[in-house]
């Protein structure tokens, strides 16, 4: 048997005071980072970004991405220089890892690194494709963890909170990360149900109302799915389930109507963690801007787009020491806000909030139209429930594409031909477009959409 001689322990494997002097937990964020002027950020950023390109050019995605746009990470000499930088997309991604399967070229380090120091592997992409991994240092993921409990005391939840924290556990990094900020730098206590698909629904319910939790971390969907199902155990969530404030995942109106509580929103993706947070102004999400440079991008041409433009949103971590995102176009659709001092006091730059995916838009008659926006606009008329699955399909000669969006009615009673008009007509007049309507009853797209199961619900199908 080999005698190993040394273990990466992960108590010596970071420099805590260093980290929590460069990127500053939850109390000293809010006193310190927060308050930086525009100069101290875009100075703190200049640094910071030319340090990671540093880092960026020993791997050997970005070297080969760089060679062919000719690009040198001594062309940036300002943070206006940033787009000199190429961007990538996901489809680099996956060419990396046909290229170098099956981790891709784009990782800083393997797994047999763990011999030296402590990592950890999280894959994303179960819906579209094959899984892709992200191999994160110890120093990434306090930081990761650090981003989630800053977001979390923005959106009120404090020390001494016990908060179920109702995402995956699986291999996806959104839990894991979320539960280290809660645990290691925000003092509270993960209660860590997972899913429907581990702890269902109604359980989920018992656990909030038996051991008091004071939050629960959940898309939208779900957090209106938990209050809803709390409903039909005969409980009020707004009474009999005392919710002080929930950390959300997009759109959050009718989240507020189920639960009566404050709600926040935040936007986060698993390969760079917590991005961007709303504040008490509840006017957009301020991007973390001593951890990211966050631009909006034109979905054709890839120019920056000025302020209140939709576009793709191009992410730079600039916090990592593993797996590096450089001008990473995650093809997540938002506008940039102009730069000026929020009313919170802050003058980080603000996004505005998640309005879907770019890769699932679709161009009807030269119109682009996304599933999510559908998803908005049919929630206007009372009769549906708020529930949507959107699908895509060529149709008749000339074939052309034709969308279809399928909704819940909210009372079977409701004349289903009457409400299908109503939402064509609604549509019609929103996007521009003609897209067909179909009408179903109360919990029928379950089996499509994953609702009450799947943490990130399916709302869209090309069937072209
Ligand atoms: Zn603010």
């Amino acid at each position: 048997m080999n005698v190993e001689t040394k273990i990466p322990y992960y108590y010596k494997s970071v420099d805590f005071e260093k980290l929590v002097t460069e990127y500053e937990p939850p109390l000293e964020f809010m006193e310190g980072t927060w308050k930086w002027s525009r100069e101290k950020i875009e100075e703190t950023q200049l640094k910071r970004l030319k340090e990671t390109l540093a880092k960026g050019s020993e791997i050997p995605f970005f070297q080969r991405l760089w060679a062919k746009r000719d690009f040198s990470p001594k062309d940036v000499k300002s943070l206006d220089d940033i787009s000199k930088i190429p961007s990538y997309t996901i489809d680099d991604i996956r060419d990396s890892i046909n290229l170098d399967p099956p981790f891709g070229d784009y990782q800083k380090y393997h797994l047999e690194d763990g011999k030296h120091t402590p990592l950890r592997f999280y894959t994303s992409g179960g819906t579209t494709g094959s899984p892709r991994p992200t191999i994160y240092s110890a120093w990434d993921r306090e930081i990761g963890a650090i981003l989630s409990a800053r977001t979390f005391y923005m959106h009120g939840i404090r020390p001494g909170d016990a908060v179920m924290n109702s995402w995956a556990y699986s291999t996806h990094n959104a839990a894991w990360i979320m539960d280290h900020g809660l645990w290691q730098w925000l003092g509270c206590t993960p209660i860590t149900t997972g899913t429907g698909a581990v702890t269902p629904t109604e359980k989920q319910v018992e656990f909030v109302k038996t051991f008091g939790a004071s939050s629960i971390l959940a898309t939208s969907d779900y957090l209106i799915h938990i209050g809803n199902t709390a409903k039909k155990m005969g409980l009020d969530p707004k009474v009999d389930l005392n919710i002080k404030t929930l950390s959300a995942f997009g759109p959050k109106e009718e989240v507020k109507k189920v639960w009566g509580c404050p709600v926040y929103d935040s936007y986060a993706f698993h390969e760079v963690q917590y991005v961007a947070a709303e504040c008490e102004a509840e006017d957009g999400l301020h991007v973390f801007e001593d951890a990211f440079i966050v631009e909006i991008v034109d979905f054709e041409t890839g120019e920056v787009l000025p302020p209140g433009h939709r576009g793709n949103i191009v992410v730079t971590a600039l916090y990592k020491t593993s797996t590096q995102q450089i001008r990473y176009n995650i093809q997540d659709i938002s506008a940039s806000y102009k730069v000026k001092q929020c009313a919170c006091g802050s003058w980080h730059k603000k996004i505005d909030y998640f309005q879907g995916r770019s890769d699932n838009m679709i161009k009807l008659r030269g119109i682009n139209i996304w599933p999510e926006a559908i998803g908005e606009y049919i929630k206007e008329n009372p009769k549906v429930n708020g529930e949507y699955f959107c699908y895509v399909e060529r149709v008749g000669s000339p074939a052309r594409d034709e969308m279809t969006v399928i909704a819940e009615a909210k009372h079977a009673s409701s004349d289903y031909f009457l409400l299908k008009k109503e939402l064509e007509e609604l549509l019609k007049r929103k996007v521009g477009v003609k897209i067909n309507v179909s009408i179903v009853d109360e919990d029928e797209l379950q089996p499509l959409t994953g609702h009450g199961i799947r943490a990130k619900l399916k709302r869209f199908e090309d069937r072209r």
